[in-house]
């Protein structure tokens, strides 16, 4: 399976057009994304995410309230200075983020999350096809977006453009292992 971030996000930006085209593929056909749900629960179950952490760097995670009390209670400080040390306000302004440090959240350290007990509810549900079924987040769109992230998401999409029997127009020679 592919790992190195790099190489996943050059290649995700590479399949923009197919994603795009296998988007309109799997609607025009009703085509379930089970397998594809399936298939990216069963990887994540096997894949080391210590090793990886893609997600905690490149994502912004929001955080409310209740997740800064959590993480408060649980590294015994006080909430407001949880909210000062370690959120910053997002660009629209109305949203609390997890501050960033380093260019990976101000959390991470050495790959693993400092606060995993008490992380944000944006962490738990990451990535969504694997462990949410419910969440908008399983969405197509939102399903190629995770995939030029997540080790798991690419192979588990790419493998279910395999199984759908898609054949992309758009693809120029770019082979996945
Ligand atoms: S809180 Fe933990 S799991 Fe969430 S992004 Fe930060 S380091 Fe990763
Ligand atoms: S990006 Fe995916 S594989 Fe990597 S740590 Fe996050 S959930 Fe695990």
């Amino acid at each position: 399976m592919l790992t190195d971030p790099a190489e996943i996000r050059r290649l995700a930006r590479q399949h923009e057009a197919e994603d795009l085209e296998f988007r309109r593929y799997v609607h025009g056909r009703h085509i379930s994304d089970h397998p594809l749900r399936e298939r990216a629960a069963a990887l994540l179950q096997t894949f080391d995410c210590k090793s990886c952490g893609n997600c905690c760097r490149q994502t912004r995670v929001p955080v409310s309230a209740d997740g800064i009390a959590a993480i408060a209670a649980f590294l015994g400080m006080d909430a407001g200075k949880v909210r000062q040390l370690y959120t910053e306000r997002g660009d629209d302004s109305s949203e609390t983020l997890l501050r960033q440090q380093d260019d990976a959240c101000v959390f991470l350290d050495a790959g693993l999350c400092m606060v995993y007990a008490a992380r944000p509810e944006a962490c738990r549900q990451f990535p969504a096809i694997a462990l949410h079924a419910d969440l908008l987040g399983n969405r197509m769109p939102s399903v190629c977006r995770q995939a030029a992230i997540c080790p798991v998401v690419f192979q588990a999409l790419e493998e279910f453009k395999h199984l759908t029997g898609f054949h992309p127009k758009a693809r120029h020679g770019v082979e996945v292992s």
